[in-house]
C-alpha cells in the first residue's frame, strides 16, 4: 500500500471512529445530558479514535514509515504516551485522583517523547545564515514546550465544540504544510508527521460531526490530550529551515489557546490572584463572550475565525519560506496585531448585552448620559420641575471633536446637565468602551418629543435661530403636531444684538428654549445667559429648524438606522463636506483613546 493511501486510511479510521462513537455515546446520554457525561463522551470519542488511528499507521505503513523515520518506533510511544495523557486526564475529569496527576503524566508523556520517540529540536537554522546545534538544552527546551503547548490548548474554553474545532483548524494547518514542504530536503520533516497531523484531522473531524451544532467538549482529558499531540506535530512537523519558521508555525497554529491563557492571566492579576492554582479558575475568552451576550455558536464560530485567520497567515508563511526574514517579520507585525485588535473590537461592536440606561460613559472626555428618549423626556421634565437653569447638550462625533479642539466647548459640555447621544459614531464608541447605550436621542427627536411634553404640561417654548422664517415655519409644525402648545416666542438666529434678545427671552419666560445657531456658536449663547435669565431648560438643537420646517429632508428610515444620516446631510448640502473629515479623527481618537484605556487596565498591580 502507497505511504498516501495509509495515512489516508488512518485519517478515515479515526473520523469514522469518532463520529460514530460520540453518536452512540450522545444517543447513550438521551435527555439526562448531564455536562460530565457529555465531556467524558467527548473525550472518550476523540481519545479511541486517536489511538485507533495511530495504531493503524505503523501496520499498514510499516514499510514506507521505517524508511521514512529512520531510528524510530513508529507510532506505538505516541500511544502510550497519550494513552498517559488521556486516561490521567480523564480521572480528574470524573472527580477522582489527585491535584498535580494530569500534570505529571503530560511530563512523562513529554519525557517519552524526547527519549523514546527522539522527538527534539537538535539543530535549528539561524535567520541569517549559519546552524546551531542544541544538543541537551535543545531536548530540555522540547519537553518544556511540549508540557506548556499542552497545558494551553488544555486551558482552552470549555465551550463545546471550540477545542475539536480548533484542532482541525492547526491539525489541518501542518498537514497541509508537511504534504507540500515534506520533501524538500531541509525541511527535515519526521516520518511519522503526515500521519500524525492526518489521524488528528480526522479525530476532530469526527468529533465536530458527531457534536453537530450543539458540539462536544473534549474535557480536560480530551483537550490535554490533543495538546499534547499538536505540540509533538510542532517539534516533529515544522519546517527546520530557520530558526524563524520554527517558532512562528507553532506559534500560530497555535494561536487562540495561547491568547485565551494571556487574557486568563490578565484576569486573574485584575482579580487580585495571588494563588497560582485559581488561574485555571480565571475568566476565558468564551466567558467574555458569554458576557457580552454571544450565544454560544456564534462565540465559537468568532474564535474559530481568528484561530482560521492565524492558520492562514502561518501558511502564507511557509508559502513565503524563501523571501527574506524581514519581509515575513513585516508581514506577521503587520496582519497579526490587526487580527486580534479586531477580535476584541468586534466582541464589544457586535455584543448583544443589554443597553444600559443609567449612567456615563466617557467619550474622549466627553461625558454622555446613557438615555433612552423615554428617560430623557423624563429627566428634562424633572430638570424643569426642579428650579434653576439647566443646559442640555446633544452630541455628534463633530461636536466631541470640536471639543477636543475647543477647551472652552469641552468645559461647557462637562458641566451640562444633560449630554444625549445624538449619532450612530458615539453609540459605536460607547460600544468600544463597553458601555453600550440604549439609543440615539437626537436633537431633531427632542424637539418633537418636548413640544409633546410641553403641550402636555403647559410649558412655554421658544425657537431661536436658523435663516429667517425657517423657526416660524417649524413653529407652525409643532403647534399643528401638538394641539394646546404654547410657543412665547420666535427668533431667527442672523440677530445683532444679544442684548436684546436676552431682553425678549426675560420677557417671554420660556420654560424651554430651543436654540439652533450650530455648534459652538448656540452653547456658547446657551452659557451666556441661561443663569442670568433664569431660563429651566436649554438645548443647542443644530439645523433641527431646518429639518422641522421642511427646508431640508430628514434622511430616510434606513439610513437613520443604519447610521448614515450624515451622510444624506452632506449630500443635500455638499458645503458641509468639511465637517466629513471630523469622522476619521473621531475614529483616530478613539482608536488612541481605546489603546491607553487598555494600557491603563493592564497596569496592574502585581500581587505580592
Ligand atoms: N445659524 C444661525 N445663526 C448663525 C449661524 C447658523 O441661526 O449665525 C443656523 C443655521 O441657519 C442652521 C443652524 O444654525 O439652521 C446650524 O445648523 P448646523 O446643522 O450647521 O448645526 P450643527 O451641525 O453645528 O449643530
Amino acid at each position: 500500500m502507497t505511504p498516501t493511501l495509509s495515512v489516508g486510511g488512518a485519517a478515515l479510521l479515526a473520523a469514522v471512529a469518532a463520529w460514530q462513537l460520540g453518536r452512540v455515546l450522545l444517543c447513550a446520554a438521551g435527555d439526562q445530558r448531564d455536562s460530565q457525561f457529555l465531556t467524558i463522551s467527548g473525550a472518550v470519542a476523540f481519545g479511541l479514535a486517536v489511538t485507533l488511528g495511530l495504531l493503524a499507521v505503523p501496520s499498514v505503513d510499516s514499510a514506507a514509515s521505517s524508511a521514512a523515520l529512520g531510528a524510530s518506533p513508529g507510532a506505538a510511544w505516541l500511544v502510550l504516551a497519550g494513552a498517559l495523557v488521556l486516561l490521567a486526564g480523564l480521572w480528574r475529569d470524573l472527580g477522582r485522583g489527585v491535584r498535580g496527576q494530569s500534570m505529571a503524566a503530560l511530563v512523562l508523556a513529554a519525557l517519552i517523547a524526547v527519549t523514546v520517540g527522539g522527538v527534539s529540536v537538535e539543530q535549528v537554522k539561524l535567520p541569517f545564515g549559519g546552524f546551531v546545534d542544541l544538543g541537551l538544552a535543545g531536548q530540555v527546551l522540547t519537553v518544556a514546550w511540549i508540557v506548556a503547548a499542552a497545558v494551553v490548548v488544555r486551558l482552552l474554553d470549555p465551550l463545546p465544540g471550540l477545542t475539536a474545532g480548533f484542532g482541525l483548524l492547526s491539525a489541518g494547518t501542518f498537514f497541509v504544510v508537511v504534504v507540500a514542504k515534506g520533501h524538500e530536503p531541509l525541511a527535515r520533516v519526521a516520518g511519522i508527521s503526515p500521519s500524525l497531523s492526518a489521524v488528528l484531522l480526522g479525530a476532530c473531524l469526527g468529533v465536530v460531526l458527531a457534536g453537530g451544532r450543539t458540539g462536544l467538549s473534549l474535557g480536560r482529558a480530551g483537550s490535554g490530550l490533543l495538546g499534547f499531540l499538536l505540540a509533538v506535530l510542532t517539534v516533529v512537523g515544522t519546517l527546520k529551515h530557520t530558526a524563524f519558521l520554527l517558532v512562528a508555525l507553532p506559534v500560530l497554529s497555535l494561536a487562540v489557546p495561547m491568547l485565551n491563557v494571556f487574557y486568563m492571566r490578565r484576569q486573574w492579576q485584575r482579580a487580585g490572584g495571588a494563588d497560582p492554582a485559581s488561574l485555571d479558575r480565571a475568566r476565558t475568552l468564551g466567558d467574555m463572550l458569554g458576557r457580552r451576550g454571544f450565544g454560544h455558536t456564534r462565540a465559537v464560530e468568532l474564535l474559530l475565525g481568528l484561530q482560521a485567520y492565524c492558520c492562514l497567515t502561518a501558511l502564507a508563511l511557509v508559502g513565503l519560506v524563501t523571501v527574506p526574514v524581514v519581509v515575513k517579520l513585516l508581514l506577521l507585525a503587520m496582519v497579526l496585531p490587526a487580527a486580534f485588535v479586531a477580535f476584541f473590537l468586534l466582541s464589544r461592536i457586535a455584543a448583544r448585552v443589554a443597553a444600559v440606561d443609567a449612567g456615563k460613559v466617557r467619550i474622549l472626555d466627553v461625558p454622555i448620559d446613557a438615555l433612552t428618549y423615554q428617560s430623557a423626556e423624563q429627566r428634562m421634565d424633572e430638570l424643569i420641575r426642579s428650579g434653576g437653569a439647566h443646559h442640555v447638550f446633544t452630541a455628534d462625533a463633530s461636536g466631541i471633536m470640536r471639543a477636543q479642539e475647543e477647551p472652552e466647548l469641552a468645559e461647557i459640555i462637562r458641566t451640562c446637565d444633560l449630554v444625549t447621544a445624538d449619532g450612530a459614531g458615539v453609540l459605536w464608541a460607547a460600544r468600544i468602551f463597553d458601555f453600550p447605550l440604549p439609543e440615539r436621542v437626537s436633537g431633531v427627536d427632542l424637539v418633537r418629543r418636548l413640544s409633546g411634553l410641553a403641550a402636555r404640561q403647559g410649558y412655554r417654548v421658544f425657537l431661536l435661530g436658523a435663516a429667517p422664517g425657517v423657526a416660524e415655519a417649524a413653529a407652525d409644525v409643532l403647534r399643528a403636531e401638538n394641539p394646546g402648545l404654547d410657543i412665547c416666542g420666535v427668533r431667527d438666529g442672523y440677530f445683532k444684538d444679544e442684548a436684546e434678545i436676552a431682553e425678549v427671552l426675560r420677557a417671554a419666560r420660556p420654560h424651554i428654549l430651543f436654540v439652533a445657531l450650530g455648534i459652538p456658536k448656540q452653547e456658547q449663547f446657551i452659557r451666556r445667559w441661561y443663569k442670568e435669565l433664569g431660563l429651566p431648560l436649554c438645548l443647542g438643537i443644530g439645523g433641527s429648524f431646518d429639518v422641522i420646517s421642511g427646508k431640508l429632508e430628514r434622511a430616510p428610515e434606513w439610513m437613520q438606522r443604519a447610521g448614515l444620516e450624515w451622510l444624506f446631510r452632506v449630500l443635500q448640502e455638499p458645503k458641509r463636506w468639511r465637517r466629513l473629515a471630523a469622522l476619521p479623527k473621531f475614529v483616530g481618537a478613539i482608536a488612541v483613546s481605546t489603546w491607553r484605556d487598555w494600557r491603563r487596565q493592564t497596569k496592574v498591580p502585581r500581587p505580592s
